[in-house]
């Protein structure tokens, strides 16, 4: 691939979705799709025994598991169409495969993956070889159970992913947020993925890890191998595979010009986050783990006006004590005393999966049994982690925030779980700020249309917008196919966070915004028009925030709010907000 303006020499140019900013040059780490990655390894006679047992508990679990997949199909379509599940079960039995593959692991010494991966192959090259079309169209059923089948052998992919020697770009088909969580951070330089949008949560973790990354490029887990050259541009969208050294040089130096300005925007950390005529704004930091603390204090937050604490769900296959998690909460509020930590209550469900307990699959998670639906379900985990929040509030200025809130019904059951937390607290004379502020996150269009009873009921409103503008557009914000649908600067979007600042203001409450659109510089001075008390943004995004914010006069962002308030569309917004934004500054990445 050649292009002849910008001297680029590569094997394959790629343009996909930019979601984290910066370049990386690099070279391919492939996460294979599912489990179905296998390393041949030779075990010991004194492994025999273990292996085999490995693999019976995984045929038990996979059965398990299409029992329960079965009934759900036949409830939600059909008996017919669970019939399908049959034939799986009865693989799954089939004293062939079982013996074959048992005696691999005896007589030729293989893994226990690797001896049903082998096992399957062979009947598949059977089927295969079969002119007769019954026995063709059984492979796909081969192919899932043995999918099925390995991955309960393998555990999950997170142990091959750490795996990962030296620095390397992650390339995947998709990575799903329990695949990150144990991923060693220093070690990645990048994401690229086929599929994802912009708020997918590969693309959160990228920026707060400090990463280029790429995603919705469609068929790059099947073009590259592992070990090959690659190049990210995380502010363009662009990925070259196997380029040239002279295009290799070409990005070197853009490279150095990004860390440039990037070194420029942080001579202003230390500046208050103000306008020309004096209205002070909060601006704070988004975490994903409770060690980017520093970053967010190196990049000149204020506070933390989010802290996800979803992570601690799906790393450990036990769910977290009240201990544990007390003092992972403390260590960031001791950090970032007298300043807010705004910490968020369980948001697990959707695309992430815990591994310390099951959340049974769904037709449709992201509209499931997720994040305060499961908590309000589970006092054995809400109850647990709210006395860990109180605990740590003893030692700064600790808020609690709740996910996915969509009536106010939702929010008595939660305020009558915190006064039991407080309760049993008080009870074993553990001490806590009895004052601890607890503020909803308005993410779900309902709790936007009732913004001003839900903020009767609370001390603050964090605006949610990767999830507000997925269910207020209804556009999967990981579905790369409709990515172009998925648009924060849609003027229904703007009327929507127009209505709920307007609405927590009248009752006397602060409003914040948590989602990505509060690091969307093209977005900034409109939220400031429209009055935002706080933005929230991933750490790298604190500067350039700040020097926007600081750049201009209040009144100026109202007429900006008001004008774009004013179109119909969303790529008009967008014009015009670029056009604005290229005026005044020429520094920014717009
Ligand atoms: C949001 O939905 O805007 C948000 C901040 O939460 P998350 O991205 O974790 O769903
Ligand atoms: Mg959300």
């Amino acid at each position: 691939m050649e292009n002849h303006k910008n001297n680029i020499k590569c094997a394959y140019l790629l343009k996909g979705i930019p979601i984290s900013p910066g370049i990386a040059i690099s070279k391919v780490f492939v996460l294979q799709d599912e489990a179905v990655k296998i390393e041949p390894t030779v075990i010991d006679e004194s492994q025999i025994e273990g292996e085999i047992d490995k693999f019976k508990q995984a045929v038990a679990k996979a059965k398990l598991e299409l029992r329960t997949l079965q009934t759900r199909v036949a409830h939600r379509i059909g008996e017919e169409n669970a019939k399908i599940f049959d034939v799986h079960q009865l693989l799954l039995e089939d004293s062939l495969i079982i013996e074959e593959t048992i005696s691999s692991i005896k007589r030729e010494f293989k893994s226990a993956d690797h001896a049903f991966y082998d096992t399957m192959e062979k009947f598949q090259h059977t089927l295969d070889d079969s002119s007769i079309d019954f026995f063709q169209s059984r492979i796909p059923d081969l192919k899932d159970i043995k999918k099925r089948v390995i991955k309960h052998i393998q555990g999950d992919r997170t142990d091959y992913l750490n795996k990962l020697e030296g620095s390397a770009v992650i390339v995947a088909i998709d990575l799903t947020p329990s695949d990150t969580v144990k991923l060693d951070r220093h070690k990645v330089r990048g994401f690229a993925t086929d599929l994802g949008g912009r708020t997918t949560h590969v693309a959160i973790m990228a920026r707060s890890m400090e990463v280029p990354a790429v995603v919705g490029l469609r068929r790059i887990a099947r073009i590259v191998n592992e070990g090959d050259r690659i190049i990210i541009d995380g502010s363009k969208g662009h990925v070259l595979i196997n380029p040239d050294e002279k295009t290799i040089q070409h990005y070197r130096k853009l490279r150095e010009k990004y860390y440039d300005i990037e070194t420029r925007l942080a001579e202003i950390r230390d500046l208050p986050c103000i306008t020309l005529d004096g209205k002070e704004i909060e601006l704070s930091a988004n975490l994903e783990f409770s060690d980017e603390v520093e970053s967010a204090k190196t990049h000149g937050a204020r506070g933390i006006g989010l802290y996800r604490t979803d992570y601690i769900y799906l790393a450990g296959s036990a769910l977290p004590t009240e201990d544990e998690q007390y003092h992972e909460y403390k260590k960031i509020v001791e950090k970032m005393t007298p300043e807010p930590v705004i910490v968020r209550t369980m948001d697990v469900g959707g695309d992430k999966q815990p591994k310390s307990f099951t959340i049974p699959p769904e037709e449709n998670p992201f509209l499931g049994w997720r994040a305060i639906r499961i908590s309000i379900e589970r006092p054995d985990i809400f109850e647990v982690q709210l006395r860990a929040m109180l605990r740590a509030s003893q030692h700064g200025n600790l808020k609690i925030l709740l996910p996915m809130i969509s009536g106010l019904e939702e929010i008595i059951e939660c305020k009558a779980a915190l006064e039991r937390a407080k309760s049993e607290l008080r009870k074993k004379k553990i001490p806590f700020d009895e004052n601890v502020e607890l503020g909803v996150m308005i993410e779900v269009p309902s709790a936007a249309l009732l913004a001003d009873k839900i903020a009767r009921e609370v001390d603050f409103l964090s605006i949610g917008t990767n999830d507000l503008v997925q269910y207020l557009l209804a556009v999967d914000r990981g579905n790369e196919r409709i990515a172009y649908l998925y648009k924060h600067l849609h003027p229904a979007v703007l009327r929507a966070i127009k209505q709920i600042i307007a609405a927590g203001h009248q009752e006397g409450v602060w409003v914040g915004m948590c989602g990505e659109m509060a690091s969307d510089p093209l977005a900034t001075l409109i939220l400031l028009g429209l009055d935002l008390d706080e933005f929230s943004v991933t750490p790298t995004s604190v500067p350039e925030i700040k020097k926007i914010i600081r750049s201009v006069d209040y009144r100026e962002a109202v007429r900006v709010a008001n004008k774009a308030l004013e179109f119909s569309k969303a790529s008009e917004v967008e014009r015009f907000m670029t056009k604005v934004m290229r005026q005044k500054f020429k520094d920014i990445k717009t």
